[in-house]
């Protein structure tokens, strides 16, 4: 029976592949992803067809995988981190129910890139947040600006996934000022870059500084709310307990 599944491989680094998504892996006949992320898991899948694609390129990596399926393999499209966060998993589920592919997909869940930097910080989501993608590409940037501007005013936790890129190396600065209409410059901020991977690298500072810090399409950033702090080298939320 042929399937396809929608595979999520956390941050990149076999320790964090759930059994579920190895299992996905290693019993598929075809494996379709990002190049970068088919790296991190190519002592999986030799003597497999691996379709390997570039960045923006989602579509026809899922058209490619549909494709295969029909053609009656087993085919996992490997998605980083999470697939039904700002992954592959709703491509894939429109074009497959479009082609009425619906009962033979299934979305396996992987560890999101919030996830793994909230452990290296410490526990600075342990209340209400919010994720914020600073990607225009798909998304105008006058309605992020208004997503951050509302998340701040409510005192939302707030993660910003892909915070600066080659082509909009200020939005990250942008992005900071908008928040400090409403929390205070001494707000603490987490910055994590290429978390659980090569590379890995950790900064606790303040919402005044943060714009200083080299952020880019391998770093997520946690901004505090107003009771967030910092406790030795922890970035703590209380979640409310009396101690
Ligand atoms: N589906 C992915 C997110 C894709 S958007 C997930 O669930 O994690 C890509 C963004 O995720 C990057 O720009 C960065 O903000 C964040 N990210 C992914 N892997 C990361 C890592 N190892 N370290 C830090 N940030 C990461």
């Amino acid at each position: 029976m042929s399937w396809i599944k929608v595979v999520g491989i956390g941050p990149g680094c076999m320790d964090d592949l759930t059994p579920r998504a190895l299992r996905a892996i290693v019993e598929a006949n075809a494996v379709v992803g990002y190049v970068k992320y088919l790296k991190f898991i190519d002592s999986l899948v030799e003597g497999k067809t691996v379709v390997a694609s570039g960045m923006r390129t989602e579509a026809e990596r899922c058209k490619k995988a549909i494709e295969l399926y029909k053609k009656g393999l087993k085919v996992s499209v490997i998605s980083g981190g999470d697939p039904g966060i700002y992954g592959m998993a709703g491509l894939l589920l429109e074009l497959a129910v479009k082609e009425g592919l619906r009962a033979e997909i299934e979305v396996v869940p992987g560890i999101t890139a919030l996830n793994f930097a909230s452990s290296l910080l410490g526990a600075p989501i342990m209340q209400d947040f919010a994720a914020i993608s600073l990607s225009d590409h798909l998304t105008p940037w006058q309605i992020i600006e208004k997503r951050l501007d509302m998340a701040a005013a409510a005192d939302f936790v707030i993660a910003l996934y892909n915070p600066a890129s080659s082509e909009r190396p200020e939005s990250f600065r942008k992005a900071c000022d908008i928040l400090m209409k409403h929390k205070k410059a001494d707000t603490p901020v987490g910055i994590v870059k290429n978390a659980f991977r090569e590379g890995e690298w950790v900064k606790l500072t303040t919402l005044f500084e943060a714009p200083d810090y080299p952020v880019d399409m391998n770093t997520i950033v946690i901004v505090g709310s107003s009771s967030t702090k910092v406790m030795g080298n922890w970035m703590i939320t209380p979640r409310g307990y009396e101690i």
